[in-house]
């Protein structure tokens, strides 16, 4: 069987590195503060904001967390990421996605001021990413580059599938493999084949979010597989995009889900918010 990468213990790693680093910003007077703004109802949304401020706690930050009704204007959800953008304890600034409908996500976060966007999801951040030159990685992408090298395995030079192409996972987690000199292929709904495509991956990311799509016969012998997918099986449970107990013997390097990419996103936000900080007090 392949050896189980344990996200949890790794994101557990990286958020005490990050509390000792708060813990030292703020002798030196520095206190690092995330506003999370949350529109409406939604009860996963939830749960990830919840998560969110207990992640804020255990690494020592300030979190401030604005819970919105559903009838939300545009005009005033602006407002207040406008109030934030200008507030010195706010280093970082979170809107959960997905708004509710009436409200359009890109209008609200191209006004998120660019060095406080944490999620980098705001054009300049993104505009970076492409070019290599990040302030902010991509919190899901980055998380899962960490989970890679934890492996010490190399991505120079290796075929890398990533399946799902959005902008919030897919294209910038090709991007960060790319920029590690790994040969990228980007699948989606229509590309040919996608077993055949699969089957060519040295390190695998799926992140298309079907239950249990990738099952052994889309995984070469040895592969690292990386599951990003988060869904619920017929019986209600989570579960990823990849069939664990079908691929686990095939794969040399398996996430778990729940417990591998997961975590380390909530960690990379930790870790994105202390640069913000960092930056925000001239100390990077
Ligand atoms: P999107 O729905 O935005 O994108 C899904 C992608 O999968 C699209 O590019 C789509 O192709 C592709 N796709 C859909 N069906 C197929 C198929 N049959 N074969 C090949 N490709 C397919 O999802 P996200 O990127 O936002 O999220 C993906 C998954 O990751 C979800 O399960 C989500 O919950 C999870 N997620 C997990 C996070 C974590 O922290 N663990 C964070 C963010 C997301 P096309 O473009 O052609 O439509």
């Amino acid at each position: 069987m392949g050896k189980i990468i344990d996200g949890k213990q790794i994101s557990n790693d990286v958020k005490a590195k990050i509390a000792e680093e708060t813990a030292q910003l703020k002798e030196q007077g520095v206190e690092v503060g995330l506003a999370v703004v949350i529109v409406g109802e939604d009860p996963a949304s939830k749960v990830y904001v919840r998560n969110k401020r207990l992640a804020c706690e255990k690494v020592g930050f300030n979190s401030y967390e604005y819970a919105l009704g559903e009838d939300t204007t545009e005009e005033q959800l602006l407002e207040l990421v406008d109030k934030l953008n200008n507030d010195p304890k706010v280093n970082g600034i979170l809107v959960q996605l997905p708004l509710p409908e009436h409200l359009n996500d890109k209008t609200i976060i191209n006004n998120i001021r660019a060095d406080k966007d944490v999620d980098a999801f705001h054009p300049i951040n993104v505009g970076k990413i492409m070019i290599g030159e990040y302030s902010f990685l991509p919190c899901t992408p980055a998380g899962v580059m960490e989970l890679i090298h934890s492996t010490g395995i190399e991505v120079s030079g290796k075929e890398c599938v990533v399946v799902g192409r959005s902008n919030i996972v897919g294209k910038p987690m090709s991007m960060l493999l790319l920029h590690e000199s790994g040969t990228v292929t980007m699948c989606h709904s229509k590309t040919k084949d996608l077993k055949a495509v699969c089957r060519r991956a040295d390190i695998l990311v799926s992140a298309v979010g079907r239950a249990k799509m990738i099952t052994s016969e889309y995984v070469k012998d040895g592969a690292v597989i990386i599951d990003v997918g988060m869904n619920r099986d017929e019986n209600g449970k989570l579960c990823g995009d990849v069939d664990f107990d079908d691929c686990k013997d095939k794969a040399s390097y398996i996430t778990p889900v729940p417990g591998g990419v997961g975590p380390m996103t909530i960690a990379m936000l930790m870790r994105n918010t202390l640069t913000a900080a960092k930056q925000q007090n001239g100390i990077l």
